[in-house]
């Protein structure tokens, strides 16, 4: 059976800026996707090309096999939910709701029927008589969202939808949106530059950068084998050091000229080691540390402190559950400690 959505080989330059360049990617029926990246990285340029608001220049979107490259956006059969809400200020809640069945011809009293069905699935069944603007911040965003859904779409496109909300509601509107993704089964593709929203939320997470799609992968994936240094350094916190494999069974990392037991064999010739700041431990065990340093700044959170160390070379993250311990300031000397396992190999490029 064929995918859902297939891009194949999409490319778009505005002017000489090469924003989409050859992109393909495969998305499967009632799967939540997160197009995941910095500003500028094509990100809604590729939303918007799937959309119909722009046209590639080159390469193919299908839907179901079916080539959907040359219909309008109205024909596709899919929706939008945009950053703004888009909501009509002098139209009911029900009005904005029902407005696109009326426009594909349903009756006044199915459209209604329709839009009552629809929001009381966002969890709106009582605020149909209201205007959009007697609703909070986030009901906005759920009447939008069922104004997208009340067509039944195959997929749905969201372009940065909670990015007007603040921290808080953002985060419940992030888990609700999940649920509510899950309990209809309609695809979702979801543009965010947060990769905590991404993490949160996704199936799927494409991670995205100038033009070009990096890595695809499930949350875990992309943080615990990230396939660039790009994707390590935007997904969350990560220590570099440069290696070398020798044939034995060891890596010498350039950090301290310390060689670590390395049990794969495959590992790639030379590289950089990825170590995450909750895989390095503070050690005042000789034995057990492996790389000492001197302590430059330590962060508190509260659940949790960042102690960066200097190490001669570079400075480290060293991440610490709960308020760093009394002593360890500025200027303090620490081992590190980690267990050879947690780093992750980037082999160069040939
Ligand atoms: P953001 O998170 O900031 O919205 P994005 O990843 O969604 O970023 P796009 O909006 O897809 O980025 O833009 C990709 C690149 O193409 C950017 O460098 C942008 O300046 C450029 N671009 C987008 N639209 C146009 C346009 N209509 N004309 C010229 N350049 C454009």
């Amino acid at each position: 059976m064929s995918a859902l959505l297939t891009i194949d080989g999409v490319s778009m330059r505005f002017g000489a800026y090469q924003a989409l360049d050859r992109i393909g990617l495969e998305v499967q029926q009632g799967e939540f996707v997160a197009l995941l990246g910095p500003s500028g990285c094509g990100k809604t340029t590729l939303l918007r090309s799937i959309a119909g608001f722009l046209k590639p220049e080159s390469g193919r979107i299908l839907i179901e096999g079916q080539d959907i490259s040359r219909l309008a956006a109205h024909h596709r059969p899919l929706n939008t939910v945009f950053q703004n809400y888009a909501l009509f200020p002098h139209m009911s809640v029900l009005e904005n709701v029902a407005y696109g069945p009326r426009r594909q011809g349903a009756s006044r009293s199915e459209a209604a029927a329709r839009a009552r069905a629809a929001l009381d699935m966002v969890g709106l069944a009582d605020f149909g008589p209201r205007y959009p603007r007697e609703m909070s911040g986030g009901q906005q965003q759920r009447v939008a969202l069922a104004r997208a859904i009340v067509n039944q779409p195959k997929l749905l496109l969201l372009d940065e939808p909670l990015s007007a909300l603040d921290l808080k509601l953002r985060k419940r509107m992030q888990l609700e949106l999940k649920h509510l993704q899950a309990k209809l089964g309609i695809a979702f593709i979801f543009v965010t530059h947060d990769q905590e929203e991404a993490m949160t939320m996704a199936d799927k997470v494409v991670v995205m950068h100038a033009g070009k799609i990096e890595q695809v992968g499930t949350g875990t994936d992309i943080y615990r084998q990230p396939a660039t240094r790009f994707v390590a350094e935007f997904i969350g916190d990560a220590n570099f050091m440069a290696y070398s494999a020798s044939g034995d069974g060891t890596l010498l990392l350039d950090a301290q000229g310390l060689r670590v037991p390395f049990g794969n064999l495959a590992a790639p010739a030379r590289g950089v080691a990825v170590l995450r700041p909750e895989d390095l431990r503070l050690s005042d065990d000789a034995a057990a540390a492996r790389l000492t340093g001197t302590v430059t700044d330590v962060i508190n959170v509260g659940s949790h402190s960042m102690i960066h160390v200097d190490i001669g070379e570079q400075t480290v993250v060293a991440r610490h559950g709960g308020i760093a311990p009394s002593g360890l300031g500025p200027g303090a000397v620490t081992g590190l400690a980690f267990e050879p396992e947690s780093l992750h190999l980037i082999g160069e490029r040939p």
